[in-house]
């Protein structure tokens, strides 16, 4: 079969290798149809890897399958199944699994696509646990975006910062997977919508997605045009994965009691954090990183209810290693999936 897989640190290469054997018992064999690219993939190409794993490595961590078979002992599931493919391998006993916390697992063996082998492969297997089913009406190529993009931005919003209807939102990198996502999660919601853009280009393509107020962040003071917006009270929530460019001005931008909830920092991992304004403005920071799987049956729900990824570009396989650098210089707007070939 082929796979997509990262030789050593910036360089991938599509390879044939074996196919895995049938599902062993409790397993299921799924084949790929669609994997989403995520600045997770970005990292691993730029050797920023904070866990230590060996090369060469299958890439990607989000996409869509079929299933093709099941181990003994499989009734979760039927051939033919459409599923989202969550990459966490969570063990599913532990008292964060019981609790619906998947991503807090305490035996957590690996999360696919970046501690062990992805999901950019044509056949895998895999624990049924991790093959969440896709809602009728819900695309392979929409349905590519539901664990990792939908999730995350459902943990983050919804799970962490606790998003009410009326309350204001600044989103940071509003053309990117996640703000995209971000924004039309947070607009559903009922919110005020700020965001952030990095050219004048993409202003209009964030308020077409429905943001209120755009802001080109390299022209433009955000903090300052947010602060004067809310009467220099600030806004409720401030959805950060940007880092140290943006940290300082993101804390500045809340209100008193206000939530910031951060799931990346594509600018360097150090950012200064004022902490009198930390403590006298009783400000709540949320760290976040991927998602449980109650978020992501509600992010596939959304998607069926007409809640749709914004799809920069659907792409080969063979061609993840260009589409990569393209989310490295931030030449995109929204989720860029590719095709895994039959
Ligand atoms: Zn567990």
């Amino acid at each position: 079969m082929l796979a997509l897989r990262l030789i050593q640190e910036g360089r991938t290469e599509l390879v044939e290798m074996a196919a895995p054997p049938a599902p062993p018992p409790g397993q299921i064999q799924v084949r790929m149809k669609t994997v989403a690219l995520n600045h997770i993939d970005v990292w691993g190409l730029r050797g920023m890897a904070f866990a230590k794993r060996k090369l060469p490595l299958t890439v990607a961590v989000e996409g869509a399958a079929e299933v093709v078979a099941l181990g003994d002992g499989v009734t979760s599931h039927k051939i033919g199944d459409r599923v989202a493919i969550y990459a966490g391998v969570t063990c599913g006993h532990c008292k964060r699994c019981l609790k619906g916390q998947e991503n807090l697992c305490e035996n957590i063996a690996g999360i696919m696509g970046f501690h062990i082998d992805g999901l950019a492969a044509q056949l895998i297997n895999l624990d049924p646990r991790q093959a969440i089913p896709i809602p009728d009406g819900v695309n392979d190529v929409d349905a590519a975006c539901a664990t990792t993009t939908f999730g995350t931005v459902e943990h983050m919003l919804f799970e962490n910062a606790k998003l009410e209807a009326g309350e204001t939102v600044l989103i940071q990198a509003g053309g990117s997977g996640i703000g995209t996502t971000a924004i039309r999660m947070a607009k559903q919601a009922g919110a005020y919508v700020f965001t952030t853009v990095g050219s004048d280009e993409k202003i209009q393509k964030v308020l077409d997605l429905g943001a209120d107020v755009a802001i080109n962040y390299n022209k433009d003071r955000f903090e300052s045009i947010v602060r004067r917006a809310t009467d220099k009270k600030g806004v409720d929530i401030v959805f950060e994965h940007v880092g140290p460019d943006t940290w300082a001005k993101s804390l500045f931008c809340l209100k008193r009691g206000g939530r910031l909830v951060t799931c990346g920092s594509t600018t360097g991992v150090s950012a200064e954090t004022n902490l009198f304004q930390l403590f006298q403005m009783q400000l709540r920071i949320f760290g976040s990183f991927g998602a449980n799987f109650a978020n992501i049956r509600s992010g596939l729900q959304k998607m069926a209810g007409g809640l749709r990824p914004v799809i920069d570009s659907e792409i080969e396989l063979g061609d993840i290693g260009t589409a990569l650098r393209r989310m490295q210089s931030r030449d995109l707007f929204g989720k860029i999936v590719a095709h895994v070939p039959k």
